[in-house]
């Protein structure tokens, strides 16, 4: 099976948003460069939401400026959480905005502060900013198959979000199942929900390994037709809600995956794995993909 398989690279802002301690804005953007030099073609760069709220992204601003003049800009995604964000990405340059709301409402009153309806309304207010068709739009939600408050989701609820932002004009919509609470299974059940409303290349899966089950879940939907994946380099994220366990499926895994199966991500392993060194070693945390620790004892660790 011949399949080209897009990958949004999240280690930058999902992944570094959930680490314990800041990098520093030096290190974020070497890392940058090396995902990008390994044939990563999309990062989820970072978030304009307060610094004083999420100090891991502090230097979004900074971050974007000198990543804008690497020339890689159009190739990043940035969380915008209001029209404020909005207003301050596009004075910025940035062309592709991703916007969040979750499939629980509990989680969002805890999340954002406001329920999905008006979580929703706020995303209208910014999309309306964007009348360029030259920008691209990404609609998140969180928590599809499963809520450490709220417990289990009906999948047409959530497809009745993913039908409201599409209304808004969104290019893509992102499933997250922010617990790594999805099985096969769960994961035939919601995509065949939502295709009632957008189609295939509409679609992306964000799924978290914290149970060991994100590549079953990944090759699933590939049998499905999806070809869009998000995951972290090095799996860098954790797991707000069980410590110690892991957050997003590893980039090098699902990398791996795919070349085991003959699909074509454009993505260098071992550029990839090698991206990551830095950041393991200042966060004194080994990475969480298999595939990762399988080869980078072959591997010389790059200088500094
Ligand atoms: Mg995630």
């Amino acid at each position: 099976m011949t399949m080209d398989i897009r990958i949004v690279e999240v280690g930058p802002r999902d992944g570094l948003q959930n680490e314990k301690f800041p990098i520093p804005l030096d290190e974020k953007i070497s890392f940058v460069k090396k995902l990008f030099l390994a044939g990563i073609q999309e990062v989820e760069l970072t978030s304009l939401v307060r610094s004083d709220k999420i100090p891991q992204l502090a230097d979004a601003k900074e971050l974007i400026q000198e990543i804008s003049q690497l020339g890689y800009i159009e190739k990043c995604w940035v969380l915008i959480p209001n029209v404020k964000g909005l207003e301050i990405a596009l004075k910025l340059g940035l062309k592709n905005f991703a916007f969040f709301t979750s499939a629980s409402e509990l989680f969002n009153q805890k999340n954002i502060n406001c329920s999905v309806a008006d979580s929703i309304i706020r995303i209208s207010e910014a999309t309306k900013l964007l009348t360029a068709s030259t920008y691209k739009t990404r609609g998140y939600l969180s928590m599809v198959f499963g809520c450490p408050y709220e417990g289990s989701i009906p999948f047409n609820k959530t497809a009745a979000i993913v039908d409201q932002l599409m209304h808004l004009g969104m290019n893509e919509i992102s499933l997250g199942d922010t617990i790594g609470n999805a099985n096969p299974v769960s994961v035939r059940e919601c995509i065949k929900e939502v295709l009632k409303i957008l189609s295939l290349k509409q679609l992306a899966m964000h799924f978290h390994d914290t149970k060991g089950l994100a590549l079953v879940n990944i090759y699933e939907s590939m049998m499905l037709g999806v070809t869009s994946f998000d995951s972290s380099a090095a799996g860098l994220g954790g797991c707000p809600y069980a410590i110690g366990a892991t957050g997003n499926v590893a980039t090098e895994d699902v990398v791996y995956l795919c070349e085991q199966m003959k699909m074509n991500t454009g993505i260098n392993l071992t550029q990839l794995i090698h991206s990551s060194f830095d950041i393991l070693r200042l966060l004194n945390k080994p990475s969480f993909s298999k595939v990762h620790q399988y080869f980078a004892k072959d591997l010389v660790h790059e200088k500094k």
